[in-house]
């Protein structure tokens, strides 16, 4: 017996689910790319990449997924044996160094924690110990996706401008970019990276870079620059070198509508439905952690992301069964654990295109699952997350 008729629905971290606007939105024939329409098209994606950056820098949109931003940056502003200082919370600030590393850079980690996030004093210490500036820039993630982390970037950014050090502050905004604040000007960032598929509700395949002053200067004399993640070219003349080649037409189509689907709900209306949604997440998971065997991965409530929940389930538990009931039974598709945490956590995403109906048909299959397969948890989660949805929106 099943009850998964329908539409399979995809809780994971990406790609996540598309707006059936943003679907149609790209059923129709290519443009021209040397037409005046294809321009507008581009410049006011770029504009509104910088409004959601919150950044008065220039934007740049890739042909590629989040990793291939994170090459975009590198390439862009760092030359071969410059040092990078990279903040661990998890597993993405170490992709991105090792990305770095793979591409002449020197790699330290200023190691964490995959239960914590970053500890802006630990950064503010380290980069004071650096007295010869020999740390030219600093990764880190708003959001881990890995461990459900959230930074908290404007500390970040003090204790970097506290120890009066220059190296370059480098975010990645793939796991948070539209469904949390992120104030790239406000908070010291010199560049920022995110991709389509998470938060912006779009097909996976558009990365986006947003370049601040600092980081412009230190792209003059970058000796990794590459023709295709080149800035400078990017600001040739032609339309076509905004894409180094063909514009992905059609992916640009789902991402307009999809901002224009952000922006009309307002971008604080947006944060605080994904504030409350993920509360109600959270309200579940805790009435779970009762029954002794699921808690949250990470320990400090003020530090949990409103994007993704990573909950650990205690050893010798079955995980893959409860993916498989999830999936099979009821046609929801649960995060897997990642990294250190693979077949230890499951994840539940919160970010995008999702509502009350969504967040509470996935912890509803959670439960059931939960139930069905006789693992223990404490009873009630889902009502915990009723009466925390009907606190925060009242009639
Ligand atoms: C998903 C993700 C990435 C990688 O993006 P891809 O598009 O899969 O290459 C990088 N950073 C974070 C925080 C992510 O969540």
């Amino acid at each position: 017996m099943a009850v998964r008729a329908g539409r399979e629905f995809l809780a994971i971290p990406g790609p996540t689910t598309m707006p059936d606007e943003v679907l149609q939105a790209m059923h129709r024939p290519a443009l021209d790319i040397y037409s005046s329409e294809m321009v507008e098209l581009s410049e006011s994606l770029l504009r509104d990449l910088s409004r959601l950056f919150a950044t008065k820098g220039k934007s740049y949109i890739y042909i590629a997924n989040g990793h291939g931003a994170w090459e975009a940056v590198i390439s862009n502003v760092l030359s071969r044996g410059d040092k990078v200082l990279v903040l661990e919370s998890g597993r993405f600030a170490l992709g991105w160094g090792n990305a770095a590393q793979a591409m002449g850079c020197e790699i330290e980690v200023l190691p964490g924690d995959w239960r914590r996030a970053v500890n802006p004093a630990e950064v503010e210490e380290r980069l004071r110990r650096d007295t010869d500036h020999r740390i030219k820039a600093i990764v880190v993630v708003q959001v881990d996706t890995a461990s459900s982390a959230v930074n908290d970037l404007e500390a970040i950014g003090r204790a970097i401008k506290a120890a009066g050090h220059p190296a370059l502050y480098m975010v990645d905004t793939v796991a948070s970019l539209g469904c949390m604040p992120f104030e790239m000007d406000a908070w010291g960032i010199d560049v920022a990276m995110s991709g389509s598929q998470k938060g912006l509700m779009s097909p996976p395949g558009l990365g986006f870079v947003a370049v601040g002053d600092r980081a412009r200067a230190a792209h003059q004399h970058a000796d990794l620059r590459t023709p295709y993640w080149d800035w400078t070219n990017r600001d040739g003349p032609e339309h076509y070198q905004k894409y180094a080649g063909t514009a992905p037409v059609h992916l640009l189509f789902a991402l307009r509508k999809a901002l224009d689907m952000l922006f009309a709900e307002g971008l604080d209306a947006t944060f605080r439905r994904h504030r409350l949604l993920a509360e109600a997440v959270r309200s579940a998971v805790g009435v779970w952690s009762e029954g002794q065997v699921f808690s949250f991965n990470i320990d400090n409530a003020r530090e949990r992301a409103d994007t993704v929940t990573t909950v650990r389930a205690a050893d010798g538990h079955d995980l893959a069964a409860l993916h498989r009931y999830c999936k099979e039974k009821c046609g929801l598709v649960l995060g897997v654990g990642i990294g250190e945490l693979q077949n230890r956590a499951f994840r539940i995403a919160h970010m995008g295109h999702i509502n009350a109906p969504m967040i509470l048909g996935t912890l509803g299959v959670i439960e059931m699952a939960l139930t069905a397969l006789n693992i223990p948890h404490g009873k009630g989660g889902v009502a915990a997350a009723i009466d925390h949805l009907a606190n925060g929106v009242p009639a």
